[in-house]
């Protein structure tokens, strides 16, 4: 991604690094930004040299973290990577990318604490995410409002475990089903605006209700996993709480082998559920 080889640049040669910050930041400007955990951590630090002019434009902040381990022929940026991209018109927001290997597993407390909203994407790794990085996410989500974004498989996710207080856990975890078939319940919600009344994904994974969860603010997509076997199983797709004074969006889509985050319909409702999470100035 052409972003991605400016920050590289950047590293390598940092007298190209105000020629390549100039052009980042005309392009970034016309269609939203997306940039490396590393690039917006040198912006973080040049920031008092144009702080006034900084100051009229501040941006929204959406941090799009995951482990890493989606395979690399669905997912050649990973699966942050995937969502990253289809954020990037978002008007007047900056878009970071987060990896549990990065220092400070993706989230050091300069970023984490502007961070309008963090969008997590995990499956494998869950564990190895420290208790004390969880403690501070939840912080954040309860007292200071960040929006949390959970994606698919981070229903075990330790941050979405601990800020639903329940098991999280599905009622079946099957990899019979071929497509899903996404349906707009709460067509009034923010999140569901523009979103098509119904639209299909391959999917070859579904959860199967219960989802053990606190009772949802809004339903606000269902959904229909037709299997192998042609036989179909509904369940709920798209969640919303309120906890503390943050707001919280769950997204059963999003099996790793399934390019489910490069379906425009689905970057529709990822860039509006960003929109919505994020703590009113
Ligand atoms: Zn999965």
């Amino acid at each position: 991604m052409m972003v991605q080889e400016f920050s590289r640049r950047q590293l390598l040669w940092p007298g190209a690094a105000a020629a390549a910050g100039l052009v980042l930041g005309v392009s970034l400007s016309a269609s939203g930004a997306e940039e490396s955990n590393s690039k917006a951590k040198s912006k973080g630090k040049s920031k008092g040299k144009s702080k006034g002019k900084a100051k009229a434009e501040v941006k929204r902040c959406v941090v799009v973290w995951s482990e890493g381990t989606a395979p690399k022929e669905i997912y050649p940026n990973d699966i942050n990577g995937a969502v990253a991209e289809g954020l990037k018109d978002l008007t007047g927001w900056e878009v970071v990318k987060a990896n549990l290997s990065d220092p400070d597993q993706g989230l050091p407390d300069t970023l984490l604490k502007r961070a309008d909203v963090l969008i997590w994407w995990g499956h494998k790794k869950h564990d190895q995410v420290k208790d004390e990085l969880v403690d501070k996410i939840v912080k954040r989500v309860k007292e200071d409002g960040m929006g949390f974004i959970s994606l698919h498989s981070s229903h075990f996710a330790k941050p979405n475990k601990k800020l639903m207080g329940t098991a999280c856990s599905w009622g079946a975890y099957e990899s019979d089903s071929i497509t899903l078939k996404v349906t707009v319940k709460s067509p009034d919600h923010p999140i569901a605006k523009g979103v098509k009344p119904e639209f299909t994904i391959e999917h070859g994974e579904r959860y199967s209700d219960p989802y053990v969860v606190p009772t949802p603010k809004a339903v606000v997509f269902e959904g229909v996993a037709t299997l192998k076997d042609g036989k179909t199983d509904p369940s709920q797709q798209g969640l919303t709480w309120e906890i503390g004074k943050g707001k919280v969006f769950y997204f059963q889509p999003g099996h790793e082998t399934n390019p489910v985050f490069f379906d425009p319909n689905i970057r529709k409702i990822m860039a509006n559920a960003v929109q919505w999470a994020a703590p009113s100035r």
